[in-house]
């Protein structure tokens, strides 16, 4: 079967023939539908953040399943599934008390790129490959756990399914779950790629009464816009802050989203948030980054700055959830994938995404 492979940072990927092994205990082989084209794999290819070369990337995806291994009683082979880039063992300290994104068993899976028994499934030539993220959506079929996958009713296009694995969770979590996001609050959000946009249709069904959107490319404000941003700033010609304060009656935003990865627009965001407020960074920043908060502000504005990992997802609640809101026409994924590409044009998929000219794209991979 055909997969992309990365060797390392600042290398293209390698479209190549792979080997999958069969499932074991706990693991389910899934046929690739499609896969997502998200900013979190590009910065793993730009040296930005570190993983287990050499890996299959792609961590938003959905498929098929063809084969469960011993032990797994969620899904069976023919179940249509969204797949999950952090699985959770559903027992822990974290899992307990509802954080499923923060358990141990979706971090080791990450960063070592193996799955729970310490192994991989992917062979070139012999050569182990390891995973990413537990998905590797970037291939004709993967083996993930079966904690990893969620089932989905199959008259939902798996390509329109497979963005809900990052994109959609990610940003529409963050407004929802992270901040819970009141009606009629003001919010801002930096930065309008595919995350980005999923913040603004999330803010808009959580009744925002006004939704400021920036970014430094005017294309991605007409995608903005059709998100349900209420007003828009291109940040390369005018202040964010300053028009954020402008349009909030002098305050700030209520909320603000970083959704970009910058210590700048960190900055930025937090600046544009009113005292007491609440500063969201979704975007990753490359490891190692400092950014430095004026610490008086927090106390003497009282504001909370906090992160969003997968947007503190309950998956087994909110992937159906989400897909709900998709098929009662409030979700809107069609204006999301504005691309998909063949694997073997995959590099020119990220290319594309780098050059800001898509909202999301997909990888077909069947
Ligand atoms: P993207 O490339 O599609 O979007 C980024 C957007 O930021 C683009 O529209 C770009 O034009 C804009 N931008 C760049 N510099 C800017 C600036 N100085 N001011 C304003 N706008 C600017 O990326 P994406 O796939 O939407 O991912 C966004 C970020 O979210 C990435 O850092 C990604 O790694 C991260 N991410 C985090 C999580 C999480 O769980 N926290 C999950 C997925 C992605
Ligand atoms: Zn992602």
């Amino acid at each position: 079967m055909k997969a992309a492979v990365l060797y390392g940072p600042h290398q293209p990927l390698e479209v190549a023939d792979l080997e999958v092994l069969p499932p074991r205990e706990g693991e389910v082989l899934v046929r690739m539908a499609a896969g997502g084209v998200c900013h979190s794999d590009l910065h793993v290819m730009q040296g930005h953040v570190p993983a287990p070369f050499p890996c299959v990337p792609g961590h938003e995806g959905a498929g098929i399943v063809v084969e469960v291994g011993p032990g797994v009683q969620n899904v069976r082979p023919g179940d249509h599934v969204v797949l999950l880039w952090r699985a959770s063992c559903g027992a822990c300290y974290f899992c307990s008390r509802g954080r499923p994104a923060l358990c141990d068993l979706g971090g080791t899976i990450r960063w070592t790129g193996k799955l729970a028994d310490g192994t991989s499934r992917f062979r070139k030539d012999g050569q182990e490959i390891n995973h990413f993220a537990g998905v590797s959506a970037f291939a004709e079929y993967t083996v993930v756990p079966a904690a990893g996958v969620i089932a989905i009713p199959p008259e939902i296009p798996l390509e329109k399914a497979a963005v809900v694995g990052c994109a959609v969770m990610t940003g529409v979590g963050a407004v929802i779950n992270t901040a819970a996001v009141e009606p009629g609050a003001s919010v801002a959000v930096f930065g309008c790629g595919g995350v980005g946009l999923n913040v603004i249709q999330g803010a808009a069904l959580a009744g925002a009464e006004r939704i400021i959107a920036v970014d430094i490319r005017a294309n991605k404000l007409d995608f903005a816009r059709q998100f349900g941003a209420t007003h828009t700033v291109l940040a390369t010609e005018t202040d964010p802050v300053v028009a954020i304060r402008d349009l909030t009656g002098g305050r700030g935003a209520d909320y603000a989203f970083e959704v970009i990865g910058r210590p700048e627009t960190l900055r930025q965001a937090y600046e544009a948030t009113r005292r007491g407020g609440t500063t969201v960074a979704i975007g990753l920043p490359p490891t190692g980054t400092a950014y430095a908060v004026d610490a008086q502000s927090l106390v003497l504005q009282e504001k909370t700055l906090k992160g969003s990992l997968y947007g503190s997802c309950v998956p087994a609640r909110d992937v159906p959830r989400l897909l709900a809101l998709y098929q009662a026409g409030r979700l809107n994924l069609e204006a999301l994938i504005t691309r998909a590409y063949p694997l073997d044009q995959i590099n020119e998929a990220f290319a594309a995404l780098e050059r800001g000219e898509v909202a999301r794209s997909i990888i077909r991979l069947a």
